[in-house]
């Protein structure tokens, strides 16, 4: 098999060079971690579950005119990606109280917010990925107010898409993180969806009995992962057909 350039590894995907200048390759990996990687497992199905999640949520954004870095699925772990360079940022939307915001405030969980707040993390693992307030962003370069205002507008849409589509299936989006990369065009800069979207990256709870969907089931010890986005795959109805989830083996008389 040919060998490919692998140009970047993360936590959850691995980059490699793509078949033209201006594409990549995203390997969605099935590595689960929390807490800065603390807690590390291998989920069997993780990865293939995200990539058609992913899929099928930027997507979804292109046809309703929100600009992806997304070109197209190559198989049940790999996607073609647009090379675009990514903005040291975590942006994160929330509609309800949660996780660090929660503990921050004192807020109970599920604590619904007066509107959508967007919020800032700066991509950095050895400090933390620490939340930074748009003063720091404009003063350290890490892009402009004019980029700040065109993400804040951007991260809104993908939350009120997301919001919907999850809705549409009986699931309440409490919170979600994207990234966003700097796609040029000559001297022509656009601003696109970039990274993944799936339940490693959202909290999802179920509308009627607030079970939780997402990586927090992983973070928390709350069953198995891979159920928890097999539901969320199946309820969209991308489930892949010839994935046999791994937590739920059948007799074979
Ligand atoms: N999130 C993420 N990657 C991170 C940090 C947060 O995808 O490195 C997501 C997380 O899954 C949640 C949202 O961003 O949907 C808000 O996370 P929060 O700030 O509450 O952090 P956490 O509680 O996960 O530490």
């Amino acid at each position: 098999m040919a060998r490919r350039k692998k140009i970047y590894e993360g936590k959850a995907k691995t980059l490699y060079e793509g078949p033209e200048p201006g594409t990549l390759v995203q390997y969605f990996k099935d590595d689960a971690t929390a807490f800065n990687a603390e807690k590390r497992d291998v989920i069997e199905g993780k990865g293939v579950l995200n990539n058609r999640l992913s899929e099928y949520f930027m997507t979804g954004l292109a046809q309703i005119g929100v600009p992806t870095h997304f070109l197209k699925r190559l198989n049940m772990r790999e996607q073609l990606i647009r090379a675009v360079e990514i903005i040291p940022l975590e942006v994160i939307v929330r509609n309800y109280a949660a996780g660090s915001m929660a503990k921050r405030l004192g807020l109970d969980e599920g604590t619904v917010l007066p509107r959508p707040i967007v919020e800032f993390s700066y991509k950095n693992d050895d400090l933390g990925d620490p939340l930074v307030p748009e003063e720091y962003i404009i003063a350290f370069g890490w892009a402009s107010q004019q980029d700040l205002d065109d993400m804040v507008a951007l991260a809104l849409r993908v939350n009120d898409f997301m919001s919907g589509v999850m809705y549409g299936v009986g699931i309440k989006l409490i919170d979600f993180k994207i990234e966003i990369g700097r796609l040029y065009d000559g001297d022509f800069q656009r601003l696109v969806v970039a990274d993944e979207i799936s339940p490693d990256s959202c909290r999802l709870w179920d509308i009627e009995t607030g079970e939780k969907l997402d990586k927090d089931v992983f973070r928390r010890d709350l069953g198995s992962l891979t159920d928890a986005y097999t539901e969320v795959a199946t309820r969209l109805g991308v489930m892949p057909q010839n994935v046999t989830p791994v937590t739920k083996p059948t007799l074979i008389n």
